[in-house]
């Protein structure tokens, strides 16, 4: 079967592999019908995920057609159409009862901070993800979802990580009716937590990035403000400003440790790597957001030490919240949202491209060429 594959930072290509097996009584092979790009692949491309080994297949999000299933599988049969959550989850753990299904226990045995994800590095389990003509999904009876009859697979492929994923980011920012939110990075995940940031009762939405394309349509698909970092002295100090100098509400980093705008982040994060990455989407949240206010966290951090303002935390009495999405337990709301019209998925999607062509999408994405929001990837059988 075709996959893509990992040859090094910023190598990939396009390759024939073998079929994936069943391997446990609870897999399911999935033909792959749709797979997206994501921003956070971006981390992995870059070399900036620890054990991303060679030879890897990326991808996890997917949506596709269940061709084959283990001994054990219930919940799913051949011949159905399912949308795969990001997460690896066993269901039945400690995390997995609470809903917190990208916190499982078991799926990445490995790991004590982070559950599986499919195509995300062996930090993240070492699953090889669905940017293939075919994946295998462990747990079966738990991750996938049947998608509903009138579902355009466009819709339902966002459905994987980037409409929770924003969902998930506005939730955990803790908005109050008529707070002010602001959200740092202007990509898919961005331009979402900004739409999902009125359902929650927004009074006003702010979004900031360095792309002006970006800023223009996430202004037109959230309904918000945006505005330029680089034609700012300084962020904390426009967004002070105008919020009568309090700080906003909310503010959610969307962007993760690959951040521009800041010479000492991006020397120590990016270039010497003495940390995690470059932290300057935190730093900047942290001072902007108000005494007593909420921090959330999706932009993707490596799981090591970062230098954030903790002080500035503490004096100011902030929440800070983050994690992994639990798409999941978001799933049965956000399908409705789509269905009722309150959120658009494919919308976002500006690119698509044939699985052959995998190098191409993530040199375009990576290097914002061509106004690209979301590029979703073919592979040859997907209009059989
Ligand atoms: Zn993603
Ligand atoms: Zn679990």
């Amino acid at each position: 079967m075709l996959a893509m594959d990992y040859r090094g930072p910023k190598r990939v290509r396009a390759v024939q592999k073998p079929m994936p097996e069943i391997k446990h009584p609870q897999d399911a092979i999935v033909r792959v019908l749709r797979t997206c790009i994501c921003g956070s692949d971006l981390h992995l491309y870059n070399g900036n995920v620890p054990d991303t080994r060679v030879g890897s297949t990326f991808g996890h999000e997917f949506v596709g057609e269940i061709v084959e299933i283990g001994a054990d599988v219930t919940k799913v049969k051949v011949g159905d159409r399912v949308l795969v959550p990001f997460n690896i989850a066993c269901g039945e753990c400690h995390f997995c009862r609470q809903g917190m299904f990208g916190n499982c226990h078991e799926s990445n045995t490995e790991s004590t901070a982070v559950g599986a994800i499919f195509g995300y590095s062996h930090t993240a389990g070492g699953y090889n993800g669905g940017q293939a003509e075919y994946a295998r999904v462990p747990y079966a009876n738990v991750g996938p979802t049947i998608i509903p009859p009138d579902m355009d697979l466009d819709d339902a492929v966002l459905l994987t990580d980037v409409i929770p994923t924003g969902y998930q980011a506005a939730e955990m920012a803790g908005i109050q009716t008529g707070d002010t939110v602001v959200v740092f990075g202007a990509g898919p995940i961005g331009i979402v937590a900004a739409r999902c940031a009125w359902l929650f009762g927004a009074g006003r939405v702010i979004i900031i990035d360095q792309e002006d394309y970006r800023l223009e349509f996430a202004c037109n698909y959230s309904y918000c403000e945006a505005y330029n970092f680089k034609e700012m002295n300084d962020p904390v100090l426009f967004i002070k400003k105008i919020t009568d100098w309090m700080g906003a509400d909310c503010v959610i980093d969307a962007v993760g440790a690959e951040a521009a705008g800041n010479t000492m982040q991006t020397v120590t994060g990016r270039k010497l790597l003495l940390q995690a990455g470059s932290a300057t989407a935190l730093h900047w949240a942290i001072n902007s957001v108000k005494k007593g206010g909420v921090v959330s966290i999706v932009g993707v951090y490596g799981p090591t030490d970062n230098l954030v303002p903790i002080g500035n935390m503490m004096n100011k009495g902030l929440t800070i919240r983050g994690n992994q999405t639990s798409v999941k337990r978001l799933l049965p709301r956000l399908i409705e949202h789509v269905q009722n019209g309150v959120l658009n998925p494919k919308a976002l999607i500006t690119h698509r491209i044939p699985l052959e062509d995998v190098a191409d999408g993530y040199r375009m994405f990576s290097a914002k060429l061509d106004n690209c929001i979301k590029t979703v990837l073919m592979p040859p059988t997907a209009n059989q």
